[in-house]
């Protein structure tokens, strides 16, 4: 052991500069946020959970082209289809399976209409078996409820193209 380290053991030195460290920090702004109550900025192409959109007459956007399922990398998407009785074509079903799903927003890039969208929802979880797989009614029912936030993010991601 040479004298340098000696005096440095006696010093305590390896412990002033860890507090050091500390010390340096303790007036610098923080950037940790008590989530939830707090919450850290958003961006209007968050990928969250998923929503099936209507037209201001109610209409469902959805034609059931069926772009979304073929373009979903993890085959999360399952769509049967009809005519419905005024001669357009709809779905009968429309699943996304949330346990396959990846997030991708694939299925929002290639639907023509704006009808599959993520939503900056993220906040959600699942409790009973099954409740993964977002039917049809409940997709709808999403977009109903978060129609205005979605047109909004849709408006400001415009933007940014
Ligand atoms: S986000 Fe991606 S993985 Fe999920 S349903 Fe859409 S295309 Fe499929
Ligand atoms: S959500 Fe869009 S891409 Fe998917 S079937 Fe409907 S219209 Fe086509």
């Amino acid at each position: 052991m040479n004298l340098r380290s000696v005096f440095k053991t006696f010093l305590l030195w390896e412990l002033l500069v860890g507090l050091s460290v500390t010390l340096r920090t303790l007036f610098r702004k923080k950037v940790t946020v008590n989530y939830p109550e707090e919450k850290t900025p958003q961006s209007p192409r968050f990928r969250g959970l998923h929503a099936q959109r209507r037209y201001p007459n109610g209409e469902e956007r959805c034609i059931a082209c069926k772009l979304c399922e073929a373009v979903c990398p993890a085959l999360a998407i399952t769509i049967e289809s009809d005519i419905a009785a005024d001669g357009t074509r709809r779905t009968t079903r429309y699943d996304i399976d949330l346990f396959k799903c990846i997030y991708c927003g694939f299925c929002e890039e290639a639907c023509p209409v704006d009808a599959i969208v993520e939503t900056r929802i993220h906040e959600y979880h699942m409790e009973h078996r099954g409740e993964n797989i977002m039917t049809k009614d409940k997709l709808l029912a999403v977009g109903d409820r978060y129609e205005a936030m979605i047109s909004a993010d849709k408006a400001a991601d415009a933007a940014w193209r």
